[in-house]
């Protein structure tokens, strides 16, 4: 049986993916698994580069191939932002209450947002996905879902941004939501529906 790696520790990512490939026949493991393998740096300015450059070193080390995911969410009153830096936005913020760094990122956005009417709260949430082999080849595909930013959070489903984001159709946050009821709407399950579409020929001609 091959075995591919998923280029995360971020369980809530890790759970989303492999509940996309447990119909498959590979041995799946994570970065948890690699706890050699040091922290790897996000230094693109794209989705696209920062999930290649995930997978890229993932499959190398693992000699696996390795899926990765970057995302994040963009929100059209701040420009974009924080876009690909969703992960680290709130890092510049003080942090007294030892917070988990997706609370201060809520904390920072609900903020940011503090004097936006419902109308001007729109976002969208995006996903690159990137699978890549020991050989360097790869596949790569994306998945965008829009919506809205809530006044407040809630629900305790989810991860990350999850208790702030309303999707386009739902009165609820994706953390209000099912895992089930998510992945009908997320940008992620969008992206892995079209990567897999290219994955046998990808797979197959290993
Ligand atoms: P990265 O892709 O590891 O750089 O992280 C992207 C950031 O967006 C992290 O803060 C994640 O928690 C957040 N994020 C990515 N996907 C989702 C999602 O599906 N729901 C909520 N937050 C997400």
């Amino acid at each position: 049986m091959d075995t591919l790696v998923i280029a995360s520790h971020n369980l809530g990512k890790v759970q989303e993916i492999k509940r996309f490939l447990s119909p498959n026949s590979l041995k799946i493991l994570t970065l948890n698994d690699f706890k050699e393998l040091s922290e790897i740096q996000e230094t693109g300015d794209t989705f696209k580069k920062n999930a290649l450059i995930k997978a890229q070193i993932t499959s190398q080390h693992t000699k696996c191939i390795a899926i990765a995911d970057d995302s994040g969410l963009q929100v059209d009153a701040l420009h974009g932002a924080p876009g690909v830096y969703s992960a680290r936005y709130a890092s510049d913020i003080p942090n007294p209450n030892n917070n988990s760094k997706d609370s201060q990122n809520i904390i920072k956005l609900l903020n940011e947002l503090k004097n936006e009417p419902k109308e001007t709260r729109t976002a969208n949430f995006h996903s690159t996905i990137v699978a890549y082999k020991p050989n360097g080849a790869y596949i790569i595909a994306s998945g965008n879902v829009k919506g809205y930013i809530s006044f407040s959070a809630k629900g305790t489903n989810g991860f990350g941004y999850d208790p702030i984001f309303i999707p386009q159709g739902s009165k609820k946050t994706f953390a209000e939501l099912s895992s089930k009821e998510k992945q009908t709407y997320s940008h992620r399950t969008k992206a892995l529906k079209q990567l897999f579409k290219l994955w046998p020929n990808f797979y197959l001609n290993m």
